[in-house]
Parts: structure tokens; C-alpha cells; sequence
């Protein structure tokens, strides 16, 4: 074990205020950022706009330590997936998605996940421990480095989407900080609008996030009654439906058109109906919005299934008829296991007590 700070659990101002405090100049800190960020250098000896003694500091004093890929799985649709690992019992999955015209990345926040919904394949594993910024930056660096980025200059991660395993709002300050890392001009300088992150609705959070840097936001809605929400995601009992919208509406005050992603799993027989739609329409009303239709992937031992095309088509075209803007997600990489929801990793699962523990945490 080192007690060495990891370089990349540090956001800018994080690294400034480290700089200052060693007698240091803060832009040292946006010429570190750059190194690491931009030209994707590690290693201080080759950071040459820094003196021989800073050079020495932080050599002596700090580390930049990331996770390892330990294995690549491509998809015939061009979908990758990556098992990283992050310590010697855990490992978690991260997935790229290339389009015509973007390439997303989808990012792990947690090692396993607390909360249980009942479609879920990582749901399934239960909850291990949160990543650190280092691990959840790190899955970006790696993977761009990976791609190509570092050498070509040109972007191939166009878009980050916080959908892979764990909830991001119950780790809020290790996603906060590589939110941070992820928009800033010295590190990735993504636009906030390209980086998504996805909750099952965690309202304290989301009031949290558009407080200290608002990017785009989806909720994992599934359902339009708080009855049915209880079942299928059970965080429902802690922030029910319309204590989630109310948050949703508050997010997007004052900026009405950068609408919310709501994403809804279908599920056959179980929240597809045609008056399901009626009432999503309902719960939608006066939220700027827009609806992604989800088809639900199969993982062994699940007892739901997907609603079939016609049933999604219908229920689509209701939302489309009431002027709700709603699309299909497509499904990408389910040869692989890189889909919503089948992301499972590697790690030994905790006790559902822990389960509890983490929910309280906000
Ligand atoms: N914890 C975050 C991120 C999770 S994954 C959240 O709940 O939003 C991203 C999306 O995939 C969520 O909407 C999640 O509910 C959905 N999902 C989970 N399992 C799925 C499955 N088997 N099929 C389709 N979508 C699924």
C-alpha cells in the first residue's frame, strides 16, 4: 500500500489548490492536466515544461495509477466492450458504442449495484464498493488511449454516457469530480450536453448535480405508477414518482430546451399496455422530455421478457400523438453482453445489509 496521491483522482481545482500548497504556481496544474489529459503522458520525466524539481516532487510524493484492461470483446455491429479491473477481487465493464456520427462511451460508476432493479443483470451480482475518480476517469483515458486518441488528435469519444454498472448519484463526489475532469478545457474539454448521466432516481442527487455542473440527465423511469415503480425499481419507495419529476422539472428550469432523457424498459405484460402510455403521458406533462423506448435484453435467470415490436410501435406512436418526442433505442452489442443491463464485471458481491447502507448515503 502507498499513501501517495493518485494524480488522477484530482479534478483542476483540486490539483491547483495541491500545487499552491507545495509553493507552486496553479497553472502548473493546467500544464500537468495536459500532459495527462491531452497528449496522454504518465510519465513526469517526459513532461518537459515542468522544472527538474517538480519533476523530483512529484515523482517522490504522488503516483498516476489506473486500472488494467484485461480483456476486449467486439461485437459484429462494431460495439466494444472492456473488463477492467480494478483491484485483485473486483473487475467492471465499460462499453463503446460507434455510430455514424458520434461514439459514445459507456461508463461504470460502482462495482456491482445496490439497488436491486428487478430487470437488471448487474442488480443481480449486488454491491461490492464505489470507484474512485481514478477508476472511473480512468476507463475514459484508457479507452481513448486504447482508440487511438492520444496519437490521432482526433476524437473518437464524442459522447459519455454514465449508464454502465452502478448508480452514479449514490458515488456523487467521485462522479462529480470526473464530470469535472471529463468538461474541463485543460483535461478532455468535453461539452456538458455530450455527457449523460443516467439515475434510477436519486433526488437529492439530481438537485446536487445541476447545482455543481449540470450535464445531461436521464432517468430510469420504467413506470408511470408509483405501485408498479415499488416493484420493478424499488429506490421508488425512497423517492417516488412524483418526487422524482418534481426534481426533473426543477433541473430543467431556466432551460427548457435542453430536455430529460426518460428511459423505459419494455416489459411484456408488465408495464407496455396502451393505458401504460396514456399514463406516461400523463406523468410527463409540463417536463421538457423525451422518451427512449428500451426493448429489455435477456440475461440468464430473469424471468421478464420484451415486449414485441408492434407492442413497442403502439405504444410509441400514443406518446408521438400527444406530442412527446420518443424513440426506440436500438440495441447495440447483445452478442457480446455490452446491452443496458447485461453488464455484469467480475467481483465478489457483498451482503444485501450493504444494500441499505449505501441507499442511506445521500
Ligand atoms: N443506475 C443507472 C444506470 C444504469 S443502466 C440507472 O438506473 O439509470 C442504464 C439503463 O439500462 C437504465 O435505464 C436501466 O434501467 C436500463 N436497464 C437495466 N437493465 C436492463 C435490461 N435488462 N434491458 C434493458 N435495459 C435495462
Amino acid at each position: 500500500m502507498t499513501n501517495k496521491i493518485n494524480l488522477f483522482d484530482y479534478d483542476r481545482k483540486m490539483l491547483e489548490s495541491y500545487f499552491s500548497s507545495i509553493g507552486e504556481n496553479t497553472f502548473r496544474a493546467h500544464q500537468l492536466l495536459k500532459w495527462i489529459y491531452q497528449y496522454g503522458v504518465i510519465d513526469f520525466e517526459s513532461m518537459t515544461n515542468l522544472s527538474n524539481d517538480l519533476r523530483t516532487h512529484l515523482k517522490e510524493n504522488t503516483i498516476v495509477k489506473l486500472p488494467k484492461i484485461v480483456n476486449e470483446k467486439k461485437s459484429e455491429d462494431g460495439t466494444k466492450k472492456w473488463l477492467v479491473k480494478v483491484d485483485e477481487k473486483n473487475s467492471i465493464e465499460t462499453v463503446f458504442i460507434p455510430e455514424n456520427d458520434r461514439g459514445t462511451l459507456c461508463i461504470s460508476t460502482q462495482v456491482g449495484c445496490a439497488l436491486d432493479c428487478k430487470f437488471c443483470s448487474t442488480a443481480k451480482q449486488g454491491f461490492s464498493r464505489n470507484l474512485t475518480t481514478s477508476e472511473i476517469i480512468g476507463q475514459v483515458w484508457l479507452t481513448n488511449k486504447t482508440l487511438g486518441y492520444f496519437e490521432n488528435k482526433k476524437r473518437i469519444i464524442t459522447n459519455i454516457v454514465f449508464m454502465g454498472m452502478g448508480e452514479p448519484l449514490l458515488n456523487y463526489n467521485n462522479v462529480l469530480k470526473s464530470i469535472n475532469l471529463m468538461v474541463d478545457d485543460y483535461s478532455f474539454g468535453l461539452s456538458k450536453r455530450r455527457i449523460t448521466v443516467s439515475t434510477s432516481g436519486i433526488v437529492p442527487g439530481i438537485d446536487r448535480l445541476k447545482k455543481d455542473n449540470k450535464v445531461s440527465l436521464a432517468i430510469s423511469l420504467h413506470a408511470s405508477n408509483d405501485g408498479l415503480r415499488d416493484s420493478i425499481v424499488p429506490i421508488n419507495r425512497s423517492y417516488p414518482i412524483l418526487d422524482l419529476l418534481s426534481a426533473c422539472k426543477r433541473y430543467t428550469e431556466g432551460k427548457e430546451d435542453d430536455p430529460i432523457t426518460i428511459e423505459y424498459v419494455m416489459l411484456r405484460n408488465v408495464n407496455d399496455s396502451l393505458e401504460d402510455a396514456h399514463s406516461l403521458v400523463k406523468c410527463l406533462h409540463g417536463i421538457p422530455s423525451k422518451v427512449n423506448l428500451i426493448p429489455f435484453n435477456k440475461f440468464p435467470e430473469t424471468y421478464f421478457s420484451s415486449s414485441n415490436y408492434e407492442t413497442i410501435n403502439a405504444f410509441r406512436d400514443v406518446l408521438i400523438k400527444s406530442g412527446i418526442f420518443a424513440i426506440t433505442r436500438k440495441t447495440r452489442g447483445d452478442d457480446i453482453d455490452a446491452a443496458c443491463g447485461q453488464l455484469i464485471g467480475k467481483f465478489l458481491a457483498k451482503s444485501k445489509k450493504h444494500r441499505k447502507n449505501t441507499v442511506e448515503l445521500i
